[in-house]
């Protein structure tokens, strides 16, 4: 089973392929799609230990010359200190402005190595090969990449898309369940903004759950639907590249407060996918106030996020105050204004103006 999706984004044009079964001819899949051949293979150590060396005999068939890059897992790896490292190490091992580099691993690896590559000799070609949920239905789509500072995430960057993504679904299988089920929460987020229908097979689905799956049925359930993710993030991308319209903006659904929270956790209290579905309560109590979302809307995306373990109320002694106090570090407040995404049903969004930080203090108060 296998879905190709053709992503066209402003002048660039490249393939997302979804399917099972892919990764012992990613070589031949990548031979087709670029010329280089001196590449290199960045991975956290987890997931190295698991996929690395299968990637890199596919390459190594096809002629590729591959040299394995190994980061420490988790978001402290996404620095300035750690892209010039790698810089480094490619440069040490020959690589130049004719290599690419094949980003292998979640979204921490797909934006570092995504950004390495958007600074490499000015600008390298990659290859995604997201091995999380979350990854899959999002962070390798869409040309983001960059790594965090002290001040907050994701403030040193570059718009650098992918030559080629590829998703192969059967490396869900070693993933572990709290890294699984955050991915849903990037899903339900897509849904909520996009796809009512979507939102509607989550709710009356049972199938989603990795727990008890047999291998055989993993395809036929996670192929289409990260395909309409998939499809989901790169359409709103194509409409507004480079978050210039408001229409990119529509992604940032439940971000504005979660990644607050990411931030007032320390990074560590909660996983990315965790803080956005506590972010995506917030949204959605700031909705009913300034856009009219129905109550019973509220709750029917509580249940669903609560569905897939996703937090919904924060920890009795989480520091609140400091959610409030990270805001105005996020790069949603251009001018002072707040620029927050509200959903009026599910299936929509927009940009309100209209949101004030006491507004979100309420929100939060109420998590
Ligand atoms: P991650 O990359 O840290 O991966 C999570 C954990 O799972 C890590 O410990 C990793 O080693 C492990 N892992 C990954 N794949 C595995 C597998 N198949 N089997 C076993 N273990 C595996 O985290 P993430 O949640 O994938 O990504 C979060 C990052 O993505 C954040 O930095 C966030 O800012 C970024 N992000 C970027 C965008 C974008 O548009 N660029 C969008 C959303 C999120």
């Amino acid at each position: 089973m296998e879905s190709v999706i053709e992503i066209c984004v402003g002048d660039h044009r490249y393939d997302a392929i979804v399917g099972s079964g892919l990764l012992d001819s990613i070589g031949s899949t990548i031979a087709k799609a670029l010329p280089g051949k001196r590449c290199a293979i960045v991975a956290d150590e987890n997931v190295a230990k698991v996929f690395a060396e299968r990637v890199n005999e596919s390459l190594r068939r096809e002629n590729f010359e591959p040299s394995i890059i190994i980061v420490p897992p988790g978001e402290k790896s996404k620095t300035l200190e750690r892209a010039g490292a790698i810089c480094e190490q490619m440069l040490a091992v020959g690589l130049d402005r004719q290599s690419l580099i094949v980003a292998l691993g979640g979204g921490v690896v797909g934006d570092l190595a995504g950004f390495v590559a958007a600074i490499f000799h000015r600008g390298i070609p990659y290859v995604q090969i997201p091995t999380t949920l979350l990854a899959m239905v999002d962070s390798s789509i869409g040309g983001k990449t960059g790594v965090n500072t002290s001040a907050g995430k994701n403030l040193i960057g570059a718009v650098h898309h992918p030559a080629l993504v590829i998703v192969e679904v059967d490396v869900l299988k070693t993933l572990p369940g709290r890294e699984f089920n955050q991915g849903f929460a990037e899903i339900i987020k897509h849904a909520i903004i996009a796809d009512a229908e979507m939102f509607q097979q989550l709710t009356q689905s049972a199938r989603f759950k990795l727990d008890g799956l047999k291998p055989s049925s993993l395809p036929a359930q996670f192929v289409p639907l990260i395909k309409r993710n998939i499809e989901i993030k790169s359409s709103i991308v194509a409409k507004d590249e480079r978050d210039e319209t408001g229409e990119r903006a529509l992604l940032n659904f439940g971000h504005t407060v979660g990644h607050a929270i990411e931030r007032a956790g320390d990074y560590r209290e909660f996983l990315h996918g965790e803080a956005v579905s506590l972010g995506i309560v917030a949204a959605c109590e700031v909705s009913i106030k300034k856009a009219g979302l129905p109550g019973e809307q509220r709750d029917a995306i509580v249940d669903l996020l609560q569905k897939f373990q996703l937090p919904t109320s924060l920890p009795q002694k989480f520091p609140r105050e400091e959610i409030l106090e990270a805001i105005p570090f996020d790069k949603k407040f251009q001018g002072g204004k707040i620029r927050f995404v509200v959903t009026p049903k599910i299936g929509s969004a927009h940009l309100s103006g209209d949101v004030t930080l006491e507004d979100i203090r309420e929100a939060v108060a109420a998590l």
